[in-house]
């Protein structure tokens, strides 16, 4: 039986909805405020630990001691009721999937819930494996990844990950997963070899996944 673990955002609803853009401007001041460095800067450093780290949090955490849930709650502030469009046809096809499928999230499980609830899913539908669920050690390190199996009982072989973010995909392969890259529809970049399949929308990338085996 395969088990199905989705990315969050960018995942389940598109880049063009504009949340990353919103989450950014709200990172790139909190990192300004907490360095006293003007916006560009703090953004160049910001992209760094990205980068490095899986998550501008655990740069933050690890250079600067930010309390996390303060920064959690501050970024996530947007208006994703604005950004995210309901989809019913995702809901529908997933629901018969529910008990297979988890969210995989390097966000916190509140702003997940937001998300889900705007695009359908019933409050509790999908588990939710999020940033403190991997003690705030995010993908693409490892043990992310070994805990997300864990909490669903699954192993790599039958296990599936939908992710927008190529780095997060290459963890997974390296253990054994399934890796299916959302692609951005604006955004055409050289997809690597360690990525399994390729779609633009996350409706045809489950029902052609659900037939695979
Ligand atoms: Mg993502």
């Amino acid at each position: 039986m395969q088990t199905f673990f989705f990315d969050l955002d960018n995942t389940l609803y598109p880049h063009s909805a504009g949340v990353t853009e919103a989450l950014e401007e709200k990172m790139n001041a909190y990192v300004a405020q907490i360095t006293q460095l003007s916006i560009p800067a703090a953004t160049t450093l910001r992209q760094g630990y990205f980068q490095q780290y899986g998550t501008t949090l655990r740069g933050l955490q690890i250079h600067h001691n930010v309390d996390s849930e303060l920064y959690l709650a501050a970024v996530h502030d947007i208006p994703i009721e604005e950004l995210v469009i309901p989809n019913g046809t995702l809901c529908t096809l997933l629901h018969s999937w529910l008990g297979q499928s988890a969210v995989f999230t390097n966000s916190p499980r509140e702003h997940a819930v937001r998300v889900l609830s705007r695009l359908g899913f019933a409050e509790h539908a999908l588990r939710i494996i999020d940033i403190r669920a991997v003690d705030f050690i995010p993908k693409p390190h490892l043990q992310a990844y070994q805990r997300a199996l864990d909490t669903m009982n699954a192993t790599a072989k039958n296990a599936v990950l939908f992710e927008d973010t190529l780095v997060n995909l290459k963890t997974a392969k390296e253990i054994g997963m399934r890796t299916v890259y959302m692609q951005a529809a604006d955004k055409q970049v050289h997809v690597p070899n360690y990525v399994d399949a390729v779609y633009n929308d996350i409706v045809s990338a489950i029902q052609v996944e659900s037939k695979e085996k």
